[in-house]
């Protein structure tokens, strides 16, 4: 799966790639893979980071990593549980490890980790700001978590991809709470293999936080969101 236009100003284009919490995410400038599996490699042809949120099998796929690092030389963001099952396959320089709090820039692109309430053994959240300032909030698997009211005041989040299934305790209902923290402009349900599921998430959407949109992706299509002017 690859992009080929680029994102107009003000704007990011994004692809939902399997079940789980894969995302390819294009900005004006730069493109990245998060959590890419169930994906073939050499669909991914330039790719400028990728980004691993945890070590569980939907997430960290090591040999389909370093192919697509082989071939592209991108960087590989991981928090430190991925990172130690990738080290030996990853340039040193190329793998930089990642914890809550810590921020890394990929050109004019941040991506700064914050933590996730899942239960592997590192696991990281990401927001990944734009050389245009839009904001998106990748939850991987996480369920809600208090602090995430705070931060989205802080932040201000244009999209926050949320998690209404498969993982442990997720629900269209912890997506719903999740969307309710963050208050995002789009809200985005995946991580699941129904469509009803995201649809019931949408429904939650509509009835109690009006004013959040409700994105409900399908696999492979690319999608467009640009900055409310
Ligand atoms: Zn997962």
């Amino acid at each position: 799966m690859s992009i080929q236009k680029t994102p107009e100003r003000n704007s990011i284009l994004f692809v939902w790639l399997n079940n789980y919490a894969g995302i390819l995410l294009k900005t004006p400038t730069k493109t990245l893979a998060i959590d890419p599996v169930d994906v073939k490699a050499k669909n991914f042809k330039n790719i400028d980071a990728i980004l691993i949120t945890h070590e569980h099998y939907d997430h960290l796929d090591p040999p389909l990593i370093t192919e697509i690092q082989k071939t592209t030389d991108c960087v590989v963001i991981a928090d430190v549980a991925s990172a130690k099952k990738l080290q030996l396959a990853i340039p040193q320089k190329k793998l930089h490890v990642i914890k809550p709090g810590m921020e890394i820039k990929i050109g004019e692109v941040t991506v700064k980790a914050e933590k996730s309430n899942h239960p592997a053994q590192a696991p990281v959240t990401y927001i990944i700001t734009s050389e245009d300032q839009i904001k998106v909030y990748h939850t991987a698997d996480s369920l809600p978590f208090p602090e995430l009211a705070k931060m989205a005041q802080k932040e201000s989040f244009d999209v926050v991809f949320c998690t209404v299934g498969i993982a442990p305790g997720a629900s269209p209902q912890t997506g719903f709470e999740i969307a309710w923290l963050t208050k995002p402009e789009i809200a985005v349900p995946y991580h699941t293999a129904t469509v009803a599921s995201q649809k019931e998430f949408g429904e939650m959407l509509k009835k109690e936080l009006p004013r959040t949109a409700c994105l409900i992706p399908e696999q492979n299509k690319i999608y467009q969101v640009s900055k409310r002017k």
